[in-house]
């Protein structure tokens, strides 16, 4: 399989450092609020890769963490007048609700920061004393002109960076030696959780807590490391300093990642109102939808999201899942006989565009490619199964379809009905949103339910559904 590395610029051959296994560290979530659709990106692209390397034969152990102690967080658990752990907790069940919705896997290990202080402490200790690190006033920071390569990822010149030296160093910064010096620790403040350390009480910076929890559930070595491509630089840039540093070796053997989702050709943003949560896009579209939408492009290029691409997306995703339903029944009332000439032909033909599929998947999993060769799985079936056709011949086709949807966390069964813990939580967050005058989403909601068969009824007594 070839991987594009961000590192050297170009596709490499994937070789894993231990053979037969992969080490995948992919950057979570910050865990203040719901995740939007632009987080989904990353889960849905390098869960397929996961599970893309698992079907070649790889034992992968898939690590990602969640941001359990941040700025954002402290904000919100202040003005709730609670605690950090329970805004982190809440919306780690709740981030966990919507991977499950998109089909994303559980990760081998969900480390969380506030867990692993014990070796983020020890990590700046190695680091201090190998003269990669100081300390100012409470504060740890990490010294980038020690480490030679520094800026290798992102390819950015450091010179220009450097001489716009001031303008890195922001408030209460001016004791950094060098702008490009980043925190590792910080001092506590009034209202925030603190852990004691060395340098006195305090928390550690964003970047530490991925190079720790890498290095603890992977090792000193990882063989992919994924993420939006918004995190090249700073973050990964000052993940492989603090690694290498502190290692002695090379850190991440392939880096991937994922392009920007947009809205409407707009970059997303709360201010402009083109922000969505997964939740709220859930009430509106099947997840699997969404999943199918963003695998239809390849994960390097920009994505645009719309109604009008979701609504093809949902139209392609019902062409395949009409075709799987189609060779199901098919199969049930297929003779038990003899495979003809002409199945024999077209069984060959599968297995081609089974390998065509494997190819794109191959060329740095290129899931768009791999799509069309699903399309012409589907045209395959629905010009040569008719009543005549084979038992043996409908399975090869019925379990290829399935396969090739499977890797790519498509499930070929319709959605399953609706619990009626799901309709009361949908009539809920409807009500909700009626309180707050969002008709559309009222209104979104209540499609979504119609398309279950599900009506809704106003009454006095409250919303009322039946199935219709
Ligand atoms: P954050 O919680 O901001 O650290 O983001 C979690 C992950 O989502 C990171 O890998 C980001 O790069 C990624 N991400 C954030 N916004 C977008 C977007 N609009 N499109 C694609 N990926 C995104
Ligand atoms: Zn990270």
């Amino acid at each position: 399989m070839k991987i594009y590395n961000t590192m050297s610029r170009q596709k490499e051959e994937f070789v894993p450092i231990r053979e037969g296994k992969v080490g995948i560290y992919v950057c979570g979530p910050t865990v203040y609020d719901y995740i939007h659709i632009g987080n989904a990106r990353p889960m849905i692209v390098f869960d397929t890769l996961r599970r893309y390397l698992t079907y070649k034969g790889y034992e992968v152990n898939y690590v990602s963490n969640f941001t359990d102690v941040d700025d954002k967080i402290i904000r919100r658990a202040n003005e709730e007048g609670v605690d950090a752990s329970v805004i982190s907790e809440r919306f780690i069940a709740e981030v966990k609700k919507d991977m499950a919705a998109m089909n994303v896997q559980e990760a081998t290990v969900h480390p969380k920061a506030t867990e692993e202080i014990p070796d983020m402490i020890q990590m700046i200790e190695t680091l201090v004393e190998k003269g990669y690190a100081y300390e100012v006033n409470g504060t740890v920071y990490f010294r980038t002109r020690q480490f030679k390569e520094y800026g290798k990822l992102s390819h950015k010149n450091l010179d220009d960076l450097r001489s716009g030296n001031r303008a890195l160093k922001v408030t209460g910064e001016e004791e950094k030696e060098d702008g490009l010096d980043f925190v590792l620790w910080k001092p506590k403040k009034e209202g925030e959780p603190f852990w004691d350390s060395p340098w006195g009480a305090g928390r550690p910076g964003w970047h530490l807590e991925c190079s720790c929890m890498s290095k603890k559930y992977i090792g000193d070595i990882i063989d992919i490391h994924a993420g939006g491509e918004d995190l090249i630089f700073p973050h990964h840039e000052n993940e492989i300093a603090q690694s290498e540093a502190a290692n002695g070796t090379e850190f991440a053997r392939y880096w991937m990642h994922n392009a920007f989702l947009k809205i409407n050709n707009e970059k997303m943003s709360k201010s402009l109102g083109n922000f969505f949560t997964v939740r709220e896009i859930s009430e509106k579209y099947p997840l699997q939808v969404i999943r199918f939408f963003m695998l239809n492009a390849h994960y390097r290029s920009p994505l645009n999201f719309s109604d009008e691409l979701v609504e093809a997306a949902k139209n392609g995703l019902e062409r395949i899942l009409t075709a799987y339903e189609r060779v199901q029944e098919a199969e049930e009332k297929a003779a038990d006989k003899e495979i003809s000439a002409k199945e024999s032909e077209w069984m060959e033909r599968t297995d081609e565009l089974v390998k065509r599929y494997e190819a794109a998947m191959d060329d740095d999993l290129n899931t768009a490619d791999a799509i069309s060769v699903i399309f012409e799985l589907v045209k395959l079936l629905n010009t040569t199964l008719d009543e005549s056709s084979s038992k043996a011949y409908c399975g090869k086709l019925k379990t290829v379809l399935r396969q090739l949807c499977e890797i790519l966390g498509m499930e070929v069964t319709r959605e399953k009905e609706l619990l009626n813990e799901d309709i009361e939580r949908l009539i809920e967050e409807r009500q909700q949103a009626r309180k707050q005058k969002d008709f559309q989403r009222a209104d979104d909601i209540r499609n979504r339910l119609l398309e279950q068969g599900i009506a809704l009824e106003d009454t006095r007594e409250g919303v009322k559904w039946k199935k219709i």
